[in-house]
């Protein structure tokens, strides 16, 4: 079993986890077993009750863990699901290292972060390692070298460097500026977090440089000579036209080659031909489609990026680039929706920024407008659908205002009951129920479908005759049949919304239903206008 770990140096952004998550693809498509970890330092236990604003978005799994995006990225280039083992937080962590010094587990002695916390988290690495039976993991380190938070994993991973020697290697991935005055690539930044690297007792194997063009044969060769790498090891990691171009950047410059011979993998060769294809079908796409994405956090893109990689596998099946119009529900305006092809309104919480929503939604169900709305934007939909054609005045959630006389959307008895915020949503997969002859089993051509949740309130079971009869149909439930998943509406080309998010199991030749069915409608919608 190999161990490739991935530290970050200068400041963050620099495409730490694509760089992993390339790693992983290149070696899957090798044939090896792969898996990742993301190796959160932050002392939250998980994502969940971290600000988009913040954080990005908050990516959740099967088992329901909510995760920072990254694993969603390696989800998506490994084309595999993980569970909360691969996500290693310093909350996680510490919780263990407490609760077994609470049970008297270590014997009197004094708990330190060296032994006690660096072996946890040793523990925790080789744990994911035997539990998935990989041929290599890939440790994705979070944050920067430096930060005192990462320290106790720099340091475990110090250690492991020593007990693993050659099963592992360090990636560390840095920033290359070229100061535009003079026109030169600058090393120093990379020297320095090299330096600091080392001064933990880590020798970076791979240097993996975020810069804006490739890097010149003297700038690598520069960086070796001072990072003590050989110029080969020193791997340019220029923008890219998408970040599924990346892993074939990384490999044009031979890095699986690279990771083998210091791994002694033997002769590894990945096969990148559908990959390849995939990138093409993204990178030039025929058509082009618009979609409005109506939100709260659209100022920092990273709160919706599965849903823009949900899209673009959904463009790339059809053929389609497509372009996102970000729309901050707060600010709309009349004509801020005219001429986009779609509209999304997506996950959400709070009331700050509902009207603005329901306004976008009422303009694409009046306006024919194929709109795809997901967990908010299916409560928003049932909203908007309850005040405009119900003429249930004042219809809302009860995650708005509990005293109100329609609450079309409210808590199940159960969700009441709980005092915690942190992971006590209804989280991870649950299987839907299908409804025959409808839009939704015409996309999914299947009775029964399993899809990723992350959700405290719901359509209030004494609305759902009223809604049906005037031809919003719950097309998908829960198996008990107590919970509406799918809401559509038939009078218009596209009109589906779904209480799940269905952006989590997309990847690159997967797309998922809806996603592709809104594509088909935008597309089909500007054949006949044309
Ligand atoms: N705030 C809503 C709820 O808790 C919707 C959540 C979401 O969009 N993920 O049910």
């Amino acid at each position: 079993m190999k161990f490739i770990f991935v530290t970050g140096g200068v400041m963050s952004g620099l495409g730490k986890g694509i760089t992993s998550a390339s790693i992983g693809l290149l070696l899957k498509s090798c044939g090896l077993r792969v898996t990742s970890i993301k190796i959160d330092p932050y002392l939250n236990c998980d994502a969940g009750t971290m600000s988009p604003y913040q954080h990005g978005e908050v990516f959740v799994l099967d088992d329901g863990t909510e995760v920072d995006m990254d694993l969603g990225n390696y989800e998506r280039f490994l084309g595999e699901s993980m569970s909360q083992a691969n996500n290693i937080t310093t909350g996680k962590v510490y919780k263990k290292v407490i609760e077994q010094e609470r049970r008297g587990d270590y014997l009197g002695e004094t708990v330190q972060i060296i032994p006690h916390v660096t072996d946890q988290i040793k523990a925790d690495i080789h744990k994911v390692a035997q539990d998935t039976h990989a041929d290599v993991v890939v440790i994705e380190l979070g944050g920067t070298v430096g930060d005192i938070e990462s320290m106790p994993f720099l340091e475990a991973v110090r250690q492991l460097r020593r007990e693993l020697r050659k099963d592992s290697l360090v990636v560390h991935t840095t920033l290359v500026p070229v100061l535009k005055a003079v026109g030169e690539a600058k090393t120093k930044p990379t020297q320095h977090s090299v330096k600091e690297l080392r001064a933990i007792g880590i020798q970076p194997d791979i240097i993996v440089a975020r810069s804006e063009h490739p890097l010149s044969g003297d700038t690598c060769r520069k960086i070796g000579l001072f990072c003590d790498v050989a110029p080969e090891a020193v791997i340019g990691a220029p923008d890219a036209r998408s970040i599924y171009e990346v892993p074939l950047i990384l490999e044009q410059q031979g890095l699986t080659q690279l990771l083998s011979e210091q791994l002694q993998l033997g002769q590894q060769m990945p096969q990148l031909s559908e990959w390849n294809l995939f990138v093409e079908r993204v990178t030039q796409p025929t058509h082009q489609v618009e979609i409005a994405l109506v939100g709260k956090y659209t100022d920092l893109s990273d709160s919706y990026v599965s849903y823009e990689e949900a899209l673009t596998h959904a463009g790339a099946a059809l053929d389609a680039g497509v372009k996102i119009r970000w729309i901050e529900s707060d600010l709309i305006q009349p004509d801020s929706l005219s001429g986009v092809d779609g509209i999304i309104v997506p996950v959400g919480f709070g009331s700050r920024g509902s009207d603005g929503k329901i306004e976008a939604i009422c303009y694409a169900r009046e306006n024919n407008i194929p709109y795809l709305g997901i967990c908010y934007g299916f409560q928003m939909a049932v909203i908007e659908f309850a005040r405009n054609v119900l003429k249930l005045k004042n219809a809302t959630s009860s995650e708005f205002d509990d005293q109100a006389e329609h609450q079309v959307v409210s808590l199940l008895p159960e969700q009441k009951e709980m005092e915690d915020l942190g992971g006590t949503m209804r989280l991870g997969l649950h299987s839907i129920v299908i409804r025959e002859n409808s839009l939704a089993n015409k996309l999914y051509c299947n009775p029964s479908i399993d899809e990723r949740h992350r959700h405290r309130f719901e359509v209030n079971l004494d609305y759902v005759d009223q809604f049906e009869s005037a031809g919003l149909i719950f097309s998908g439930r829960s198996e008990d049949g107590r919970r509406m998943e799918i809401a559509e509406y038939a009078d218009h080309p596209y009109f589906i919304a779904a209480q799940f998010h269905p952006e989590f199991l997309s990847r690159p030749n997967q797309p998922r239903p809806l996603f592709l069915g809104l594509i088909h409608a935008c597309l089909n919608e500007q054949s006949k206008s044309s």
